[in-house]
């Protein structure tokens, strides 16, 4: 089993669902008292929101940058960016260290392909929904093409992760609101649904929604799990 170096705590909110995805998946394949090799560099998310919000992307490369040098000085083997948002800088962790970097949009371009699906609507942070270095990634490996909701529909699905998801709070009224704009989605013609921010399955499961949905957590965790089993 190889270790997996994960950069968690952005926020800690969907890191405990990587780290339980992680060990039931070890557990699922090598047995009930298996658990995952696994290092966590779990970061202040306030002081990364800052940088985000501030547009410190440089900065916010080199935080992660470091996060992942001491995780292979710890004996990692692969790095796992437990947010779908801060892929923005993959490039940074990719330049840092050799080790291989497990890209989140690639364990769900990977599960849409498999699922037949072409075309999907991407929920996320607004860096996720509106910029390219996660579309165009599924696009330009995948052949996906992503819908995103209306500039309205998107500030508040921003507002409920930063406001409620990443601070714990979880709400019906919330729910209510994601379900409706994932049946806009269908009716738009969206095939399938990427929850794109890995906090979003706290709030939504596949019973809310007629269409597959792809949690990106989950999918990223078993992809965590898949590169830590290789050849065991
Ligand atoms: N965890 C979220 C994501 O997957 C949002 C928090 C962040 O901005 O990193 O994008």
């Amino acid at each position: 089993m190889r270790t997996i170096g994960l950069i968690g705590g952005m926020s800690w909110e969907s890191t405990v669902l990587y780290y339980q995805w992680i060990n039931r998946g070890v557990r699922g394949r090598l047995g009930p008292l298996s658990s995952a090799r696994l290092l966590l560099d779990s970061l202040d998310f306030a002081a990364i929101e800052v940088l985000q919000r501030q547009g410190d992307w440089t900065r916010a490369g080199e935080v992660l940058a470091a996060s992942a040098r001491r995780l292979e000085a710890g004996g990692a083997e692969c790095i796992v960016l437990a947010t779908n948002t801060m892929h923005k800088v993959a490039d940074a962790i990719v330049q840092a260290t050799p080790l291989p970097f497990l890209h989140i949009a690639d364990a769900t371009g990977a599960a849409i392909g498999a699922a037949g699906i072409r075309t999907v609507a991407l929920l996320g942070t607004a860096f996720t929904m509106e910029e390219d270095f996660y579309r165009g990634r599924l696009r330009d490996a995948f052949g996906i093409r992503c819908v995103v909701p209306p500039a309205d529909v998107r500030r508040e699905v921003h507002r409920i992760i930063y406001e409620e998801l990443c601070a714990g709070v979880v709400s019906e009224r919330s729910r209510a609101f994601f379900r409706a704009v994932m049946a806009a989605c269908v009716v738009d013609g969206a095939q399938g649904i990427i929850l794109g921010c890995t906090e979003i399955g706290l709030l939504v499961g596949p019973q809310d929604s007629v269409v597959p949905l792809f949690d990106t957590a989950a999918l990223h965790a078993a992809a965590a799990v898949d590169f830590s089993l290789a050849g065991a």
